[in-house]
């Protein structure tokens, strides 16, 4: 590992002032379970200089319920989250994802922001002191294009990169319609993740502190659930997830959110999906059309197809659980 500095920050604007003193060179750490590795591992091209640490920041591991809105503190424990109970009965996709995320050791480290801030899980992305000099560092080939590629991108590639993002926190929040509260903005979690710059995951500035998450109330007549597929049952990111949530009017689906992770560069919404369902009522056949709609414009690689039925049956279990 590179010697790097360690600053315990007091306050959100002493954390700021230290990354902008860094510019561009330091990174949060909150519960760390993704960034030290990255640190131990010299996956960076660039040696970062420094880590600010925010858990000596109080007070922004909260989860509470104002009004119409949910509101939760980057530095809730995934853990926690998992057996919130007004998480699980109202806000059950974001719960279960939770449940679902690694291991419980993780759960008790990893914070909520950590979770939908991480980074690539490409292995060639994420190979030991960069051997890849992939696109992502700045390199010219994606190496998943003509190499191993059964965990990528089945929807094509974004500046070349073919790296699915790995959270199953991400498209809990997104279906949920979350938005993001920052050191600078308000940010639908839906916009949060970026395509433009290579570099970079979300749309997150350098100097940028995503400081709450806010979700607002489901209707009595919304649902919401989360699925997820992994070769172990445990500690295993996700090959496809999906969360779902449909509110209805009467039995027919007023507005369905879906969202699918692990299978595109960003968390991918299928929004021919969701306009189908409005209107409908949430039988076998109308689950059936919209996971076929959702995964009509898939490109798979040559060692991927596989992910495609499995995303299929992910929206139409979601779906129909919300019943
Ligand atoms: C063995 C293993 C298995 C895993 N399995 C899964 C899995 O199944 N599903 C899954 O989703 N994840 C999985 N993960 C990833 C893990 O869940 C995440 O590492 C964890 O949620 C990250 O949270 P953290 O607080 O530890 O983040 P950190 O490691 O501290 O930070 C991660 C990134 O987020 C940034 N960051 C953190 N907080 C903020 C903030 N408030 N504002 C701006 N940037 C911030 C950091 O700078 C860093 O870039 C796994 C990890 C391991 C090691």
């Amino acid at each position: 590992m590179k010697r790097f500095k360690h600053y315990d920050a007091c306050t959100l604007d002493e954390a700021v002032s230290l990354l902008k003193e860094f510019d561009g060179k330091a990174n949060i750490i909150a519960g760390g379970t993704d960034i030290v590795g990255l640190f131990k591992d010299n996956v960076f091209a660039e040696s970062p200089e420094a880590l600010i640490n925010i858990k000596t920041i109080p007070g922004l591991d909260y989860v509470q319920e104002e009004e119409d809105m949910l509101k939760i503190g980057p530095l809730a424990l995934l853990e926690d989250l998992a057996h919130n109970k007004l998480l699980k009965s109202n806000y059950t996709a974001l719960a279960e994802a939770a449940r679902r995320t690694a291991s419980p050791h993780i759960r008790e480290m990893g914070t909520i922001g950590g979770n939908i801030c991480q980074f690539s899980r490409c292995w060639y992305y994420r190979l030991p002191n960069n051997r890849f000099n992939c696109i992502r560092k700045g390199g010219k080939d994606c190496f998943a294009e003509e190499g191993e590629n059964r965990y990528h991108s089945i929807f094509g590639n974004v500046k070349d990169c073919l790296a699915v993002h790995p959270s199953d926190t991400a498209p809990a929040l997104i279906a949920l319609e979350a938005k993001v509260k920052t050191t600078k903005r308000v940010i639908e979690m839906a916009d949060f993740y970026q395509t433009e710059d290579a570099k970079k995951f979300s749309i997150l500035d350098s100097d940028e502190i995503l400081i709450e998450i806010q979700i607002p109330r489901p209707s009595e007549s919304t649902k919401s659930k989360f699925e997820k597929f992994a070769i172990r049952k445990s500690i295993d990111f996700p090959i496809v997830n999906c969360a779902s949530k449909v509110e209805f009017e009467g039995d027919k689906v007023k507005k369905a959110n879906i969202c699918l992770n692990a299978v595109f560069v960003t968390p991918y919404v299928p929004k021919k999906a969701e306009e189908y369902l409005e209107g409908k009522a949430l039988e076998l056949d109308t689950v059936e059309t919209a996971a076929q709609l959702a995964l009509q414009d898939a490109k798979p690689l040559s060692k991927n197809e596989y992910k495609i039925e499995i995303a299929k049956s992910l929206i139409k279990k979601t779906l129909l659980a919300c019943k």
